[in-house]
């Protein structure tokens, strides 16, 4: 019999009843360490009192008015995102795949409006995850997404990640964009090299095509910047932002330049929920506090840590890591057993990782995780590692 539950996910046997920073609280009152922060969601933290203060006190006034009315709050974090970032402007969503949506139709209607509506093919790469609407599975082009869900929406041409040959070879008349994650998370946090980054801006110049960047998970201050492409000193015309933005709350957001934008006037996009008062709210106090210097220097400063003390498990465990990859507090543990096993290894060891593509354990804590609790948490990988080694 079917659960009431439609059975998309396989679930830990776990359930938390309470956060409080980097803890998670289950039922029976153990107390995990949280690496996983909700994937990558929870970039202050569970409980965050400024965040449960922005929320209560906004659900004590108003939630909800739609996009027929402005919103004081939305208003607010556009301004603020468009004052640290290339954007010009800013539409909000619920989701990273409704961001992926607008960012994929922005694109489209760019190019028509050119003059060009040929120009519709957008050039993605093997490993990419950007959500798991029909465009985004198309996008992203995988089997195990797209298998049984065909017709795909036409558009996409997908490339090896990292094949310079092959993405050259692959721009003719019919490209428009080139549509990438600066860090892959789901594909296994494979960071894409400065130089890359680079080299795909000065090809969209060259060739008059769009850079969409899908920061969904790796922005918001995740590497150490407040957003990764920051680390290239390059900037794409449009940028898909979900994830830590909301802090735990739905919240997601395109970004773009006034030409890359130009053609989504009134009517031409839209959302019930994108941007309302609740999300808003929270997604300025996340603002408030991911945005500040010395919160990005912090975080660096953390990374550094976590990946010397990560490069010394993998030295002591080399039966079960094999290396340390990614950028800031976005890193990721490539591992020589399946990396479910060692999930749940850390479940026992009360500490909670997320599997990813390619074999590799994700570790992704709350940006407020502390020294301490990384230290802890190193004692729990440790543990973990130990189990298995001996199982
Ligand atoms: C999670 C994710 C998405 C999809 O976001 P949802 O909020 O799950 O719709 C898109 N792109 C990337 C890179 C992601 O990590």
């Amino acid at each position: 019999m079917i659960p009431s539950i439609l059975p998309t996910y396989n679930r830990a046997p776990l359930s938390f009843v309470r956060g409080e920073g980097a803890w998670l609280i289950e039922a029976d009152g153990r107390r995990f360490l949280d690496l996983g922060a909700g994937i990558a969601v929870n970039a202050l933290g569970h409980a965050h009192p400024g965040l449960v203060e922005a929320l209560t006190e906004q659900a004590g006034r108003l939630w909800h008015t739609s996009n027929l009315f402005h919103i004081p709050k939305q208003q607010e974090l556009a301004d603020r995102l468009v004052a640290e970032t290339f954007a010009d402007t800013v539409f909000f969503t619920n989701s990273g795949t409704e961001a992926c949506e607008l960012a994929i139709k922005m694109a489209r209607k760019h190019f028509h409006d050119a003059g060009q509506p040929g120009r519709t093919t957008i050039l993605t790469f093997e490993g990419a995850f950007h959500g798991r609407s029909s465009a985004a599975i198309a996008a992203a082009g995988s089997e195990k997404m797209t298998k049984g869900f065909e017709p795909l929406l036409p558009g996409f041409r997908h490339l090896p990640w990292g094949d310079h040959d092959a993405l050259h070879a692959a721009i003719d008349e019919t490209v428009g964009a080139i549509l990438i994650e600066p860090v892959q998370g789901e594909g296994g946090i494979r960071a894409l090299p400065d130089q890359c980054l680079k080299g795909l801006r000065a090809l969209c110049d060259a060739h008059g095509l769009l850079l969409i960047l899908d920061e969904v998970q790796c922005g918001m201050g995740r590497t150490g910047r407040l957003f990764a492409h920051e680390w290239a000193g390059v900037t794409p015309d449009i940028m898909m932002v979900a994830k830590g933005i909301g802090g735990g709350f739905p919240l997601g957001a395109v970004l773009a330049t006034e030409a890359a934008a130009a053609g989504m006037g009134a009517g031409t996009h839209g959302s019930t929920y994108g941007g309302n008062p609740l999300a808003c709210a929270v997604g300025c106090a996340v603002m408030a506090h991911v945005a500040d210097p010395d919160f990005l220097a912090g975080v660096r400063r953390k990374s550094a840590l976590l990946r010397q003390r990560l490069e010394g498990l993998v030295a002591a465990h080399p039966d079960v890591f094999e290396e340390v990859r990614g950028m800031g507090l976005m890193l990721g543990l490539k591992c020589r057993m399946p990396n479910t096993e060692v999930v749940q290894a850390g479940h026992d060891a009360l500490l909670i990782t997320v599997p990813a593509a390619d074999n590799v354990l994700r570790l992704l804590p709350p940006l407020t995780i502390t020294e301490a609790e990384i230290a802890e948490a190193l004692t729990r990988l440790d543990a973990a590692a130990t189990a298995l080694e001996t199982a």
